[in-house]
């Protein structure tokens, strides 16, 4: 249903594309082979086939795709790829396929899992399996020509719902420790499951950061919001004619709709302050 009407809008989307071209940033979590289908996992097959189809497209790291922003109108759309979390996989399973096709990523990775000390509650107990990447892991990825590393935080917290203090702690202390364990800059922030308040976006901006990347769907232009990027989610079910659709924004509108709607719901249960609290999900 969604992909008949995604397909009613490409024309649209196109023209779109044509006389306002923008900065798509696409989000991954996983690409890895899982028994069952998990929203966050894309499988390399499956990764390997929408890289081959990216690369027919003008992609940039996120550096250059902001200073593309500031300097003016976009003469062309361009694409920028993401990882969340920092786990492993990205270097064993993500890695050899971007280099193949020469995809610049950003991977945005939460300190504590790094340290190895939490790991992302949706997985589980990862058991003697690893799930994040270490240190020794990010900086050899680091290193690697194309590949940005990012801060998603300390440990993964919904922001908006935490003490000031600690919210400084996640901003602006996981910048500190990332340069710290890189010895280089760390530019770029991601805010977990892409909840954020007014203060969020106040400690993001105070902590350095160039810019910073939200769950809000849609292409960036112009008049983006560096603070506030937007990002489309990739599946493993975007398969090509659906990646296609999703490359040329026929997809925003219906993403919108449903990311309104999970704003809604998310500010309703922090109105009621007994209201339980669901597991993180990104
Ligand atoms: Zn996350």
């Amino acid at each position: 249903m969604r992909r008949l009407l995604a397909s009613a809008l490409l024309p649209y989307a196109r023209l779109r594309n044509t006389f306002s071209p923008g900065l798509r940033i696409l989000m991954y979590h996983r690409v890895a082979r899982l028994t069952a289908y998990d929203q966050l996992t894309v499988s390399p097959e499956r990764f390997d086939q929408q890289m081959q189809q990216l690369a027919a497209h003008k992609v940039v790291s996120l550096e250059e795709g902001l200073q593309a922003l500031r300097a003016g109108p976009l003469r062309e759309p361009l694409f920028a790829v993401t990882f969340d979390d920092g786990y492993l996989d990205n270097l064993t399973e993500a890695l050899p396929i971007l280099e193949r096709h020469r995809i610049p990523a950003t991977i945005f990775v939460t300190t504590q899992f790094c340290d190895q000390a939490l790991s992302h509650p949706r997985y589980g107990d990862p058991g003697a399996q690893r799930l994040h990447l270490d240190w020794d892991e990010v900086r050899r990825l680091a290193r690697t020509p194309g590949i940005t590393i990012g801060s998603h935080t300390r440990t993964h917290p919904y922001l908006p719902t935490i003490s000031d203090a600690m919210a400084q702690q996640e901003i602006a202390l996981s910048r500190t420790e990332i340069a710290g364990h890189l010895h280089a800059p760390v530019s770029f922030f991601c805010y977990p499951s892409g909840d954020l308040g007014p203060r969020e976006l106040a400690l993001v901006r105070q902590s350095g950061y160039a810019a910073a990347v939200s769950v809000a769907p849609g292409v960036n232009r112009q008049d983006a919001d560096l603070y506030q990027l937007k990002r489309t989610e990739i599946t493993d079910r975007d398969d090509e004619a659906q990646f296609r659709l999703k490359l040329a924004g026929a997809f925003d509108p219906i993403h919108h709709l449903l990311h309104a709607r999970r704003t809604r719901r998310f500010a309703q249960k922090h109105l009621k302050p007994s209201a339980s609290f669901e597991a993180t999900t990104l």
